[in-house]
């Protein structure tokens, strides 16, 4: 043997391309050596070939379990161009690797089978060919590794007109980190579905956005999922909503330190605030008139808020309680259409009350409320991975220092609240979003338009709503006996927001649920009532293009606006405001959410 001839140690399973690269590698004047079916398929087809063992002195082993595992492979892959590695070297009578060819068993097909036992997946665990590719891919300042046959051809091509450029070493290297992570993260999945699905690491959903999207699951990577399942089982929509509700009632109350509550479907709020003590017509109006404690619970208080501001859209919630659940808010949950709740705990009689709805399949998760995420978040769209450091600015009433229309006057402390309860809510709505809020609770939310106007009105509309829900002649509502809470909540709506059908089966139904069938708003009634709106804190998740916005927002009784500066129009924006009376703050960080 020339001590100056290359070495290349070829094993691999898939064998596509195997005699054009030992053409290519003979031609070359490279040694080969190959592990047992490589080197017998190089052999038959009349090239020279060596078995790894002619270096190691050792037979393959255990079934094949052991191939090249020896310090005579790996120390003449990983020496580098070092005195001292070399002596090591000589001392051991070890020479160099140049080029490692390898891929490995085929793990994924294995376990991709039905009914794969767990012998069966073992067996598919490379050893030996993981650590040829790591050394090799460690050490590729010296050496090449080869990790996939279609890069093959490249390198000879490389590999003919001299040497392999330090450029293809590099990208082989990381091609072949590639194929080892995912290799292992097949087998950490493997794993995980056999030996942690009973829910604390990982949980098998019965399937993903839609019933055809399967399987789908929920998983950590790291130690254990940061939630259990007290009652009913998740859904993958459920979680994306319990997984965003979850921190916007934890920032909320440790923004303004009271218990907060939220309502989401489909991962936006319907509805978000923090518990103060209610009126006894908002009581009537979120349909917690009967409640039993309600007046000593402000998480009850704060979930009447939460599930009160748009009845029609928690229609079937999520909902996020930030302290443990007492029974007076399980019960108004256990009078609602919802689908589950997370909260930090449950006390017993709460426990009770929620565990018996919907048949027992009623969701209820407790989450650690220690629990940090990490800050990196790494999603798949298409296949392709998108990783952003997690959005943890934490919003609280000081966010909103810099008045920039201070002839509109201050902010009072009222209005800090109701902005930190709109932007809190605005931080986890998808975008572009518009809240208003007051009483420290989210009384519209325009959220995922397109248009920043189109959230400004669509918000400033469930504003409106809400308000005309409290007049007189809304709460005077004279029902026919039986008449469910969605269907009161579904006439309500029309008729606060002026669409009453005027005749056919459409007005049949909507008389149905009345005593007194309620006649329709006049312009001029609905005028007086929306002047008595007054003090409304709006908050945008980013920057109002146009002064349509702030003329919608004033419409609903809005006072203060706070939204990130940054728009070619903000002189025009901030002047208009301040026309209006309006008190404009800058909120200097953008909160886009998808
Ligand atoms: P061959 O067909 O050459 O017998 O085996 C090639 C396969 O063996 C490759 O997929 C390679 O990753 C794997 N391999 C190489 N060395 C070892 C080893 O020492 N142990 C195990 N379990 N697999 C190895």
């Amino acid at each position: 043997m020339a001590s100056n001839q290359k070495i290349a140690i070829v094993s691999v399973f898939d064998k596509t391309g195997l005699l054009d690269l030992t053409k290519g590698l003979v031609q070359q004047n490279v040694r080969i050596l190959a592990s047992g079916g490589t080197a017998r398929m190089i052999r038959e087809s009349g090239f020279p070939v060596e078995d790894v063992s002619a270096i190691t002195k050792a037979p393959e082993m255990l079934a094949g379990r052991v191939k090249t595992l020896h310090p005579a492979v790996h120390a003449g892959i990983l020496a580098r161009d070092l005195a001292s590695d070399e002596k090591d070297l000589a001392e051991q009578n070890i020479s160099k690797v140049d080029y490692v060819i390898c891929n490995l068993y085929p793990f994924k097909d294995t376990v991709a089978k039905v009914n794969v036992s767990v012998p069966e997946a073992v067996e598919e665990i490379d050893i030996g060919g993981v650590t040829l590719i790591r050394a090799a891919a460690k050490n590729h300042k010296r050496v090449t590794i080869l990790s996939d046959p279609a890069d093959y051809a490249g390198f000879l091509k490389e590999l003919e007109a001299g040497e392999i450029s330090e450029t293809s070493r590099n990208r082989y290297a990381l091609k072949a980190f590639e194929h080892t992570a995912d290799y292992d993260s097949a087998i950490s999945d493997f794993f995980r579905k056999e030996y942690a699905s009973d829910g604390d690491q990982y949980l098998a959903l019965r399937y993903g956005a839609n019933p055809h999207q399967k399987p789908a699951a929920a998983f950590t990577a790291e130690g254990k999922l940061p939630f259990k399942v007290l009652g009913g089982a998740p859904g993958y929509i459920n979680l994306l909503d319990a997984l965003n509700a979850w921190p916007l009632v934890k920032e909320l109350k440790q923004a303004l330190g009271l218990p907060a509550a939220a309502s989401f479907k489909h991962v936006s709020p319907a509805g978000a605030a923090i518990g103060t003590p209610l009126s006894e017509d908002e009581k009537k109006v979120y349909f917690v008139n009967d409640i039993e404690g309600i007046d000593s619970s402000p998480l009850a208080q704060a979930y009447a808020r939460a599930r009160g501001a748009d009845r029609m859209s928690s229609f079937g919630d999520m909902i996020a309680l930030s302290d443990v659940v007492d029974k007076a808010t399980a019960s108004i949950i256990s009078k609602e259409v919802s689908d589950g709740v997370i909260a930090p705990g449950y006390d017993d009689a709460a426990l009770e009350i929620l565990k018996k709805k919907k048949g027992g399949r009623y969701l209820v998760l407790q989450i650690d409320p220690e629990y940090n995420p990490t800050g990196t978040e790494t999603r798949t769209v298409y296949g392709i991975s998108l990783q952003q450091h997690r959005n943890d600015y934490l919003v609280s009433p000081k966010s909103f220092t810099k008045v920039i229309t201070p002839k509109a006057g201050t902010l009072s402390e009222a209005a800090a609240r109701d902005l930190t309860v709109a932007t809190i809510t605005l931080k986890y709505t998808q975008s572009n979003s518009v809240c208003y809020a007051v009483n420290g609770q989210v009384i519209g939310l325009g959220a995922g338009q397109q248009s920043r106007i189109h959230c400004t009105r669509l918000a400033g509309d469930k504003a409106d709503n809400w308000w005309m829900r409290f007049h007189e002649r809304v709460l005077g509502l004279k029902w026919k006996k039986g008449t469910k809470r969605a269907d009161k909540s579904n006439a309500i709506d029309l008729l606060v927001s002026g669409q009453l059908p005027k005749d056919g089966i459409e007005r049949e139904g909507f008389e149905a649920v009345f005593e007194e069938v309620p006649a329709a708003f006049t312009s001029e009634e609905r005028e007086a009532w929306m002047k008595q709106l007054k003090d409304v804190a709006v908050s945008s998740d980013a920057f109002f293009p146009f002064i349509d916005n702030v003329f919608r927002a004033a419409r609903s009784g809005v006072k203060y606006i706070a939204a990130p500066s940054g728009s070619q129009n903000d002189g025009p924006v901030f002047d208009t405001a301040e026309k209006l009376g309006i008190t404009f703050v800058e909120q200097n960080i953008r909160l886009f959410h998808h």
